[in-house]
C-alpha cells in the first residue's frame, strides 16, 4: 500500500500529526497503530480522566520540561499549538473542559475517551485513515521515500512521521519500537529511562503508613553528601517507598543511593512552647497535622519514646527531631521501572531534529513527535500538551513543506480558535 504520509502510532502525538497533515482531496494520510484501538495510554492517563493540559502561559510551561535546553526545543511546538489552542480545539468540538484549582485541565465528564473520540473523528473527518492492528516491524529509507514492513505486508510512503511514544507502560503498545526505527534510520538516542516514577526506599519502615500524603513539601535530592536539586510538591507514602507529584517530577534525576530529604515541617515551627505543657511528645507534635501512625514510626526510628512527656525532651532529642522533621532522609533503593513509570526520559536526540518543523536533520521527509523525542514533562498535563503540540506541528510541516512564516500564519489562526473547521 502507498500513501503520501504515514504516521506510525495512534497516541495523542500521532493522531494530532494525522489531523494536521490530512486534508480531503490533497495528500493521502494513514495512521498505523499496533493495537485494536487507538490511544490506549491516553485512555488510562490521569487515572482514566486525562489531565490534558494545564493553565499558564507558554513561558510558564517551558519551566516544566527539565531545563533550558529542553525548553528551547519545546518552545516552537508550544507556540504553534499552545495550551489555549488545545482547550479550544476540544471545546469547539463539543467536549467542555474543567479547570481544577491546581491548574490541571480535564474533560468535564472526567472521561479520557471523550477527548480521544474527538481526535479520531477529526482525523477521519479530514480524510485521514486509521489502520489498527498493524505492527510496524522495520523501517527503511528508499529512493522515493520509506518502506515499512508490517504484519499486514509492506507500506510505502513519501513522508514518514514517527509517533511511537516512549517505553513506559509497555502493555499500552509503547514498547520503544520507534527508538529502534530512529537508530535504523541513522539517528542517535539519549538512553531511554523510566521517568515520572515512584521510588523504592531502602530499609523502609513506613509500609504501614502507605496512603498518607503531605501537601506541597520541600524535597531535596542529596548525593555523596551534597544537595543536588530541590523541588516542592505533594508526597505520598506507598507500601515500599515514595510517590506523589513532588517525587514523580524529580524522579528523572534520582539515582539509587541518593538521599531524599523531605521537609515535613519548617524548622521555625519547632517553637519552645511545643515542649511545655502536659502533653506527651507525640500529642504535642500532632499540631503539625502529621498522621499519628507515621509520627509514631518516625519517633521510634529515632529511638525517641512517643509517649514521653513533651517537657522531658532534652536538647539532644530536640535536635534529632528537628533534623528529622525538617528533612527526613529516605535512602533510595531504586526508582521504579517501566511498568510504573508514567513517562520516558531520553529518546531521539534533539540536536538531530529541527524544532521548528519536527523534521529530521539527517533524513529529509522524516518527522518525529511526542514522547519518542528526548522530552519528558512534569506531571500536570505537560506531556500530553507536548504530544499534541509536536504532533500538530509535525503534521502541518510534513503536508505543506512549510517554512517558518507559514507556521507563524497558522499559529495566529490556531490561537484564534482551534484548527480551522473542516467543512
Ligand atoms: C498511567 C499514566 C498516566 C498518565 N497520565 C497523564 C496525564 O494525565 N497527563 C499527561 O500529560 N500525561 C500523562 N501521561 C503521559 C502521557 O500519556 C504520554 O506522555 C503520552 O501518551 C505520549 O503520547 P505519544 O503519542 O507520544 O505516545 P503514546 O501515547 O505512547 O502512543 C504511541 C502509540 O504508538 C503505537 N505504537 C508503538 N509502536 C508501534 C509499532 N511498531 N507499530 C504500530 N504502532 C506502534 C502504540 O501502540 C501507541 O498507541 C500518563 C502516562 C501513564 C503511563
Amino acid at each position: 500500500m502507498t500513501d503520501d504520509i504515514i504516521v506510525v502510532g495512534a497516541g495523542p502525538a500521532g493522531l494530532a500529526a494525522g489531523i494536521a497533515s490530512a486534508k480531503k482531496g490533497r495528500e493521502t494520510v494513514c495512521v498505523l497503530e499496533r493495537n485494536a484501538v487507538p490511544g490506549r495510554k491516553f485512555l488510562i492517563s490521569g487515572s482514566g480522566q486525562c489531565n490534558v493540559t494545564h493553565t499558564g502561559s507558554v513561558a510558564e510551561f517551558l519551566t516544566h520540561y527539565g531545563g533550558a535546553k529542553k525548553a528551547r526545543f519545546v518552545q516552537p511546538a508550544l507556540l504553534f499549538f499552545d495550551p489555549i489552542a488545545v482547550m479550544r480545539f476540544f471545546e469547539q468540538r463539543g467536549v467542555p473542559l474543567l479547570k481544577r484549582e491546581d491548574g490541571k485541565i480535564f474533560p468535564k465528564s472526567l472521561k479520557s475517551g471523550d477527548l480521544l473520540n474527538v481526535l479520531v473523528a477529526e482525523l477521519k473527518g479530514r480524510g485521514g485513515k486509521l489502520q489498527t492492528e498493524t505492527v510496524v516491524k522495520n523501517v527503511m529509507k528508499t529512493e522515493s521515500g520509506f518502506l515499512l514492513s508490517t504484519n499486514r505486508g509492506d507500506f510505502r510512503t513519501k513522508k514518514l512521521i514517527l509517533a511511537t511514544g516512549g517505553q513506559s507502560y509497555p502493555a499500552t503498545g509503547s514498547q520503544g519500537d520507534g527508538f529502534r526505527f530512529a537508530v535504523q534510520l541513522g539517528h542517535h538516542l539519549i538512553e531511554p529511562k523510566p521517568a515520572l516514577t515512584p521510588v523504592i526506599v531502602r530499609n523502609y519502615p513506613f509500609g504501614d503508613s502507605s496512603g498518607f500524603s503531605f501537601h506541597s513539601v520541600k524535597i531535596g535530592i542529596h548525593r555523596n553528601g551534597k544537595r543536588l536539586q530541590t523541588g516542592q510538591g505533594d508526597v505520598l507514602l506507598t507500601h515500599k517507598g515514595l510517590s506523589g507529584p513532588g517525587i514523580l517530577d524529580l524522579s528523572r534525576n534520582i539515582k539509587p543511593g541518593d538521599e531524599l530529604h523531605i521537609a515535613l515541617i519548617k524548622s521555625e515551627m519547632l517553637t519552645s512552647d511545643l515542649f511545655a505543657g502536659k502533653k506527651t511528645l507525640k500529642n504535642a507534635l500532632q499540631r503539625f497535622g502529621i498522621a499519628e501512625r507515621f509520627l509514631v514510626q518516625i519517633l521510634e526510628s529515632l529511638g525517641i519514646v512517643p509517649d514521653q512527656p513533651a517537657t522531658e525532651t532534652n536538647r539532644e532529642t530536640r535536635k534529632k527531631l528537628e533534623l528529622a522533621l525538617t528533612g527526613y532522609p529516605f535512602v533510595v533503593e531504586l526508582p521504579c521501572g517501566w511498568n510504573e513509570a508514567m513517562a520516558t526520559s531520553g529518546g531521539v536526540t534533539l540536536e538531530e531534529v529541527n524544532r521548528q518543523t519536527m523534521e529530521s536533520r539527517i533524513i529529509p521527509d522524516l518527522y518525529f513527535c511526542g514522547e519518542l523525542l528526548d522530552i519528558d514533562g512534569d506531571t500536570g498535563g505537560y506531556n500530553i500538551q507536548f504530544a499534541l503540540s509536536s504532533g500538530f506541528l509535525a503534521g502541518k510541516s510534513s503536508s505543506v513543506g512549510a517554512g517558518f512564516e507559514t507556521l507563524l500564519y497558522h499559529t495566529s489562526r490556531v490561537s484564534d480558535g482551534g484548527l480551522p473547521p473542516t467543512k
